[in-house]
Order: C-alpha cells, then sequence, then structure tokens
C-alpha cells in the first residue's frame, strides 16, 4: 500500500516536474507613457495591466543573468521564467521605473552611449543611468545605434569600442550583455559583436528561450501598444538548423527556405515579410521550401512554426559588406 502510494506520488511529482520545465519569454520594451511614438511605445496603464497578468499568472521574472548562467551549466529552464528588457534608453524610463520598483521585477536596459553622451533630451542622462543602476542591469546597445550590416568589420569595432569605454567611465563596470541596434545582424556582425567577450547578446527575433538556446543569439518578443502578452508567452522554442538562406539573397530574391527540425513533425508553417504565412510538409525532419519572392524591404523576418506554438525566426538583412 505505502510502497504504491510512493510509486503514484513520485510519478506525479516527475510529471508536474516536466510541466514546469520549458521556455523563457524574453520581451523588450522601447518608450513608456510616450504617445509621440506610437510604434515604440508602451502606455503605463498597459504595462500595469501586462505585470499585473505576469504576476496574477505566477510568471517569475527573472534577471537576464540567471537565465545566461542556466543556459551556461546546461540546466533546465523553467516554465515561468519572464525577462524584462527595455532598448534605446530613452528618457520615458524614468516615468516606468515605480512600476517596476512597486513590482520587484528586475529588468535590463540597454542603453546606445552616444545619445547619452550628447545629452540628447529624450534620452537618460548618465547620472539617470547611475540612479537606475541599483534596480536593473544596464547593458549595451551599441554607441550610434547604427544599422550594422551597413558597417566594414572596423567600424563595427570602433562602434563597440567607444560604447563600451564611455560605459565604463561613466558607470565604472564593463557592460556584460549587447542587444543589436533595431534587431539587425547576420553572422558578420555576430562574429565581430562575439570577440568583445560578451556573456550574452540579444537579438529582436519573435521566439522562447529553450536549454539549447545560444546565449549569443537570444531571441526576444516585441512588446509595443497592446501586445498580446499571454500569446507571446504561448511560443515554444523550437529546435531549427537552418540551411537555407544564410543570408540576404544578392539579387534580392529569395528561391528557397530549407530548415532542419526534429523530424516528429509532418507540417510547418513559414513566413516570409511581405508574404504571410504558408503550410510546407516536413520531409524527415527537413522543411523545404521552393519560393520566388522578391524581398521588397532591407529587412526581411523568415520565421518557422509547427504546432503547439514552437517557434524559430532569423531576420535576413541587406548589409553592404560581405554576407560571411
Ligand atoms: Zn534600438
Amino acid at each position: 500500500m505505502l510502497l504504491k502510494h510512493l510509486l503514484r506520488s513520485s510519478l506525479f511529482l516527475l510529471l508536474w516536474g516536466i510541466s514546469l520545465l520549458g521556455d523563457a519569454h524574453i520581451l523588450v520594451y522601447h518608450r513608456f507613457g510616450d504617445s509621440r511614438y506610437p510604434t515604440t511605445n508602451t502606455s503605463l496603464q498597459e504595462l500595469r495591466k501586462e505585470f499585473t497578468y505576469l504576476k496574477e499568472h505566477h510568471y517569475q521574472v527573472v534577471p537576464l543573468s540567471t537565465l545566461i548562467q542556466a543556459l551556461k551549466r546546461h540546466q533546465p529552464i523553467p516554465n515561468r521564467w519572464v525577462i524584462l528588457s527595455v532598448d534605446d534608453g530613452f528618457k520615458s524610463f524614468l516615468k516606468a521605473l515605480p512600476l517596476f520598483k512597486e513590482f520587484h521585477y528586475p529588468f535590463t536596459l540597454f542603453i546606445a552611449t552616444k545619445p547619452t553622451q550628447n545629452g540628447y533630451p529624450d534620452f537618460l542622462s548618465w547620472k539617470d543611468l547611475q540612479a537606475i543602476a541599483p534596480f536593473g542591469q544596464i547593458a549595451l546597445h551599441s554607441h550610434a545605434h547604427p544599422h550594422l550590416g551597413d558597417l566594414s568589420d572596423e567600424q563595427i569595432r570602433a562602434d563597440t569600442k567607444r560604447a563600451f569605454l564611455l560605459f565604463q567611465k561613466h558607470l565604472g563596470y564593463t557592460p556584460k550583455v549587447y542587444a543589436y541596434p533595431y534587431g539587425e545582424y547576420d553572422q558578420r556582425v555576430k562574429r565581430v559583436i562575439e570577440s568583445f567577450g560578451f556573456e550574452a547578446i540579444a537579438n529582436q527575433n519573435i521566439g522562447a528561450i529553450g536549454p539549447t538556446s545560444d546565449p549569443h543569439d537570444l531571441d526576444r518578443i516585441a512588446m509595443v501598444g497592446r501586445a498580446n502578452l499571454s500569446q507571446a508567452l504561448r511560443y515554444r522554442h523550437l529546435d531549427a538548423l537552418w540551411m537555407a538562406p544564410n543570408h540576404y539573397p544578392k539579387d534580392g530574391i529569395l528561391y528557397q527556405v530549407k530548415v532542419r527540425i526534429p523530424p516528429r513533425y509532418h507540417l510547418a508553417w513559414l513566413y516570409v515579410t511581405g508574404y504571410g504565412w504558408k503550410r510546407f510538409p516536413v520531409r524527415n525532419g527537413v522543411v523545404q521550401a521552393k519560393l520566388n519572392y522578391p524581398l521588397h524591404k532591407h529587412r526581411v523576418r523568415v520565421i518557422i512554426k509547427v504546432k503547439h506554438s514552437k517557434i524559430n525566426a532569423k531576420i535576413l538583412v541587406r548589409s553592404r559588406y560581405g554576407t560571411q
């Protein structure tokens, strides 16, 4: 009887444990309570609603460093971890800070150092940042917020170095994490940024963070306006190896997408900016879509999705410099 009970309770614990493991989500905000810029703004009312949702649904808002540590140690990722990040260092962050404090939610604030250094009024000053630092993590978002794809390796290095030195000088420590301006990068850009030894690098591809996620390629979900938070939190990380395209096509035409995913899926949905979602069969774990899509934007998102909202996304950026 006792043994039976023990077996049953351990099975319960095991299943319960599995259901708690899953994927973390990193959200990215820009401006707060600033209706001049509706495409990058989140009202304070909306932010309170989202924070309340997280609290009421027992999400655990953890510092980015906690996630990075778990990834580096190959530890399982709890299902209810949420990481909050804010890009650009706009002055309007000061309006949101009391809410972060009220909920005791940590955050990572990615700043571009040039607007701060030049004292642009719409941006946080070094003094503001020093006052904010005890409540969250401050991290790097370049110096001049350039489109990195348009810069040579040397220019990317110069921008990052300038940002690094200014950050160190005014905040007294070295930045540990970097987020690409506009979320734009390719393998060449990534390699140059990686050479600075950041613990983690964040992009702006829609997705979730699973145990196999690369700390140097962390997906973040943009929260703007009345974002659909519950949908965002439903996304799961899909392990995907992108075989094609590897970079923005030279002639501007996307001929094919080829992605390796776990072989248990038989159908996948593919999204390309400007072309919407289309369904494709998966054969032996490979999605191969023959397309003939002229690309009209300099930045194109390609997203692959299978059932249960498992998702993996890639960004293609037209670059003036090499594609490797
Ligand atoms: Zn930015």
